[in-house]
């Protein structure tokens, strides 16, 4: 176990020029915004007009910056990034800027924008079953690349509803989660490998198993010293998606588990190297009456306990409480009275038919205390019944209305 990470400044040859320019520089950002751009051809500017469209994110909060860069390759960044350490100006790394948190809007300094962040281009490894990918690409367009790639058979899993406008980076470093339960359906498992600048500028590749922590520190090595990195050391909640650095009351962590979520207080993630799964060969979709929320939760510790506390086994598990039934034109299709909740399960299957996974299906919730009757449980698989699940079909709503 490795709790000594060597960083590699990927720029030295820039050291000299980098200095020059910091040990003169009085906060003057349209020089440095020229020092970016006649130097090295990095696109920088400190147009109000243009950095006010990157001062805000879905958030809403008030931001403010005073020069807006857009590199385009890791090199630039660590330019900028090496450069900003030495002036003492704060960095907000800034993607799609679709967190709800205010992540991404800077309160001063300058924002380095990944959205040219394109490169490496994006390499499947079939065997493997890992891709590779830039960070500055939406994560809908990567994964819609993996199932051109693998023709169909590999996919990455991870689908938050954000996944047209969020970034691959910034999906990392929110650790994003899509719809499958249990930390399979969150960012952080599938990471692999990740390219990372420290704040310094300085450069890391960071292999999942490679570093771990040692008495709640990591110990970084760069040129001239060692830089001491605590960890948090409180309990983790116990959900599937958290956001903030990884922390362990008693276990040593991997370093790219503590980066992964972080928000890009660490530095930035450059590339990454992410897993992916085998792709079903289609879904059974269920939606299942339960007579309250208890009995709802009652379900899913019955369900975690059966799959032995894996919930991947199922694609995705969405509770409906009762409320919801007042914003339903088509809730007498779901419900059979105003107190009943609902449960949406997609459940993969690769080998099977899905006659035998219905019969399976409805076995497992068949002994679930008895309880669930085989009508209170609707295949959705059907094309038209699917499309008025989700309200699509107007012609089936007129005729059973
Ligand atoms: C309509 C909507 C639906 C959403 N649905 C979901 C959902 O289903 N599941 C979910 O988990 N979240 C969801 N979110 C929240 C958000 O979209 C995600 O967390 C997403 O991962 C943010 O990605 P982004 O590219 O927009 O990052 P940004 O918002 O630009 O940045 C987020 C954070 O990551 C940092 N960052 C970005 N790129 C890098 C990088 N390369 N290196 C280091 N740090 C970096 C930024 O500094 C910032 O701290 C949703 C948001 C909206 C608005």
């Amino acid at each position: 176990m490795n709790q000594n990470i060597k960083s590699k400044n990927i720029v030295s040859n820039y050291d000299y020029i980098i200095s020059i320019f910091s040990n003169d520089w009085r906060g003057n950002f349209p020089e440095l915004s020229n020092f970016f751009y006649k130097k090295f051809q990095i696109s920088s500017t400190t147009d109000t007009d243009i950095i006010d469209s990157y001062k805000f994110d879905w958030s809403n909060l008030p931001g403010n910056a005073s020069i807006l860069v857009r590199p385009n390759n890791i090199k630039e960044c660590s330019i900028i990034l090496k450069t900003c350490y030495k002036c003492n100006i704060p960095v907000t790394v800034s993607a799609g800027r679709t967190n709800l948190t205010g992540s991404a809007t800077p309160k001063e300094g300058l924002i380095l924008s990944t959205v040219l962040l394109r490169s490496p281009s994006i390499k499947l490894d079939i065997n493997n079953q890992h891709v590779l990918s830039p960070v500055g690409i939406p994560l809908e367009k990567l994964r819609n690349e993996v199932l051109d790639l693998s023709n169909n058979t590999l996919f990455y899993p991870v689908n938050p509803t954000s996944r047209y406008d969020a970034l691959v980076g910034g999906t990392l470093s929110c650790n994003a989660s899509g719809f499958i339960p249990g930390n399979k359906g969150a960012t952080r498992y599938w990471v692999k490998e990740i390219e990372f600048l420290l704040p310094n500028g300085n450069y890391i590749l960071i292999q999942r198993g490679q570093y771990f922590s040692s008495n709640f520190k990591f110990i970084i090595k760069d040129e001239w010293k060692n830089i001491h990195l605590p960890i948090p050391n409180y309990k983790r909640p116990d959900i599937k998606n958290a956001s903030g650095p990884y922390s362990s009351e008693s276990k040593n962590i991997d370093l790219i588990d503590l980066i992964i979520g972080s928000e890009g207080i660490f530095g930035l993630i450059v590339s990454c190297k992410l897993g992916l799964l085998k792709r079903p060969k289609e879904y059974l979709n269920l939606f299942l009456r339960l007579e309250s929320e208890n009995e709802a939760l009652d379900l899913y510790t019955y369900l975690y306990n059966y799959f032995d506390k894996d919930m991947s086994k199922v694609f995705a598990l969405e509770y409906f409480g009762h409320n919801c039934q007042n914003y339903m034109n088509h809730k007498d299709f779901l419900f059979n009275s105003d107190n009943q909740v609902g449960l949406y399960i997609k459940i993969p299957i690769y080998n099977q038919s899905i006659e035998n996974k219905s019969i399976e299906w409805f076995e497992i919730l068949k002994n679930f205390n008895n309880k669930i009757k085989s009508e209170e449980i609707v295949v959705l698989n059907d094309k038209k019944i699917w499309n008025y699940f989700l309200k699509q079909d107007i012609q089936f709503l007129i005729m059973h209305l």
